[in-house]
């Protein structure tokens, strides 16, 4: 029994003495690897500091230029140090990385795309306001316009002004959040961008408190729930508003000249205070670009056409509207509908019943998908 003791007692030991012995050998390279360490943590510190003076000075886009030359300066160095861990992440093929503050999980981050400001917000739960400066957002600044970043209590938003509309490519790698940007005519076939008339302060025409901006935002919104319901992945639809907001004249019109929309359709209601007994349906057309194959006009016509069978409403006709600002600046083919009059009592009472805004929705989303099989 006591000669067992003794005998695990000395292989104990010399398992002891050979483990201490080969520790001894690496020794010298555990000591590189501390210093190695160190040394990195000493320079990621100062990148740190030259960052924070930076953001005083730089600009959003200047602040990204800065943060990216000197994580590629960073990761050369640590690279040539045959360390190879420093490059990690700075290979990427993305436009864009995003970085996430420790403890904040991807569910936190929320993301949207306002295609007719052609602004992108990343709002990043429990982002402060030295978020940048923790975490530089890193890539290249082609094709944005401004870079911008703000916080509050609770997160941080960066916001990206772009040069054109682009849909986002998204691609998540544990706290980085990877991002590129797509023109729609790469996505879709065909665009179609439609437009609520007014917004916000901008009311339009207003009879017996209603207002026109709200006849014609419920309008859109049925349109929109039509093309929801379509399912096409090769056609892309826009929509200058879908909210209480007033877009600027040249941003509408912009949407659709920026995605190369196959057709612009704008959707308004009529009021003629004079005479209250006028009511009934018209569209405006650019006359000045009406004769070329798929035309303003003829869009014009089939919206009409569609609009005035579906609703019963008096064929007022179409309307030359070259001097309204977002029919002149259109490069695709427009068509400006004012559904109704206000100012005829039965045709407002008509206007703001849902059943009837439903029924004028189905006609110009029929109108727009004859017009798209038309070859438009
Ligand atoms: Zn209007």
């Amino acid at each position: 029994m006591e000669e067992k003791i003794v005998r695990n007692t000395s292989l104990v030991m010399a398992l002891l003495v050979i483990f201490i012995c080969s520790s001894l050998c690496y020794l010298p390279s555990l000591e590189a690897k501390a210093q190695q360490y160190v040394a990195m943590h000493r320079q990621l510190r100062l990148e740190r500091q030259q960052r924070e003076q930076m953001w005083e000075t730089l600009s959003g886009l200047e602040f990204l230029d800065y943060s990216t030359r000197q994580a590629m300066t960073t990761a050369s160095d640590m690279t040539s140090g045959q360390d190879a861990d420093g490059t990690e992440g700075l290979t990427f093929t993305q436009q864009l990385r995003v970085e996430l503050p420790k403890n904040v999980s991807r569910e936190q981050v929320t993301i949207e795309n306002h295609h007719v400001s052609r602004t992108i917000g990343i709002t990043i739960k429990g982002a402060g306001a030295d978020y940048l400066v923790r975490y530089p957002m890193l890539g290249r600044s082609d094709h944005i316009e401004e870079l911008n970043y703000f916080s509050d209590a609770n997160s941080g938003t960066l916001e990206l002004v772009m040069e054109h509309v682009y849909e986002l490519t998204l691609d998540w790698e544990d706290r980085y959040l990877y991002i590129d940007f797509v023109s729609p005519r790469d996505i879709y076939d065909r665009i179609v961008v439609i437009d609520a008339g007014h917004g916000a302060n901008m009311p339009g025409a207003i009879v017996d408190g209603v207002q026109e901006k709200d006849i014609d935002l419920a309008i859109v919104k049925e349109i929109k729930a039509l093309f929801d319901a379509t399912d096409d992945p090769s056609l892309g639809v826009y929509y200058t508003r879908l909210d209480d907001s007033d877009p600027a004249f040249a941003d509408r019109s912009g949407l659709a000249n920026d995605t190369k929309a196959n057709l612009f359709v704008s959707i308004h209601n009529n009021s003629y205070v004079d005479l209250s007994s006028v009511h009934g349906t018209a569209v405006l057309y650019d006359e000045k670009k009406s004769s070329a194959g798929n035309s303003s006009k003829h869009l014009a016509e089939i919206l009409l056409n569609k609009t005035t069978v579906a609703l019963q409403s008096k064929n007022m006709g179409l309307v030359p509207g070259n001097n309204i600002y977002i029919v002149r600046t259109s490069e695709a083919p427009v068509a400006l509908i004012e559904v109704g009059f206000m100012t005829n009592p039965q045709e407002l009472e008509n206007l703001t019943n849902p059943e009837y805004q439903k029924k004028c929705a189905r006609a110009i989303y029929e109108g727009i998908m004859q017009a798209l099989e038309e070859g438009y």
